[in-house]
């Protein structure tokens, strides 16, 4: 009996995952596209306003944006307690991004099991190094080569309906060593024309949030535009969004417990 209660409240909690829509803010610095007349063409209205445009055709997805520019930077408390997925675009503008604001996405991937969704040039971000402890430096060049992304994890939420690999034509390169902690998982290695090879799909779980780090997206290229990354991006979206837990989990303070059996 008390196995079928078990299983039955395993089902029940199972049940109740994903109970609602995933609701994803995709947030980007959004001054490339502002200033350079080459780059608003490939994105008129933002990478952001791309990604999220393809993730709103999805059913069980509502997405918002944000950009640096709004006061708090769009991420108000308002909107970081209603967002289970957070999409982060940013290159030029990391030092502008306010410690209070990147303190408050920290908790609450650590200590709400929100899900982070890390892109390309925001491998140098302030919260992805908070939350990775190291440098997160790497080897770069910008030479609008060939890229081609090998699925090392076949199997894996993030590899949904991919094969073997997928390339993108045109892409600026990356190169190890990226200086990374070891990832939890690897679901990606990119491959170079130059030669040179990239972690370039990493998930991390930190405190009870999931965290993945994926390459493309350089923005003087229509990457976002592509359908197989915007398809990565769904379904890191989907792996990343936090599960219900039990109220058992939520241990605020140390507490002292007497024995469940009988140890006199
Ligand atoms: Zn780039």
């Amino acid at each position: 009996m008390k196995n079928i209660i078990t299983f039955l409240g395993i089902l029940s909690l199972e049940a109740i995952i994903m109970d609602g829509k995933i609701r994803v803010t995709v947030w980007n610095e959004f001054l490339h596209e502002k200033r350079s007349e080459e780059i608003a063409e490939i994105y008129p209205e933002g990478m952001h306003r791309a990604i999220a445009d393809y993730l709103k055709t999805r059913d069980d997805i509502e997405t918002r944006t944000a950009t640096l520019e709004e006061p708090q930077h769009g991420l108000t408390d308002d909107v970081l307690k209603n967002t289970d997925v957070l999409i982060w675009w940013g290159h030029i503008a990391h030092d502008r991004v306010s410690d209070e604001v990147v303190e408050k996405i920290y908790q609450r991937v650590m200590r709400d099991g929100m899900g982070l969704i890390v892109l390309h040039s925001a491998h140098f971000s302030k919260i992805f190094k908070r939350l990775m402890g190291t440098s997160c430096s790497l080897r770069w060049r910008e030479d609008g080569q060939k890229e081609r992304l090998w699925v090392v994890s076949p199997g894996h939420p993030i590899a949904r309906g991919l094969g073997d690999y997928f390339e993108v034509e045109q892409t600026e390169m990356y190169g190890e060593y990226f200086d990374i902690p070891r990832p939890d998982e690897l679901v990606f290695i990119s491959w170079f024309k130059g030669g040179e090879v990239f972690r370039s799909g990493c998930c991390f779980y930190r405190g009870r949030g999931k965290i993945f780090y994926f390459r493309p997206g350089h923005e003087t290229y229509p990457i976002y535009h592509d359908e197989t990354v915007l398809r990565v991006i769904e379904n890191a979206v989907r792996w990343a969004a936090p599960t219900e837990r039990p109220s058992t989990l939520t241990i605020l303070k140390a507490a002292h417990v007497k024995p469940l059996e009988d140890i006199t």
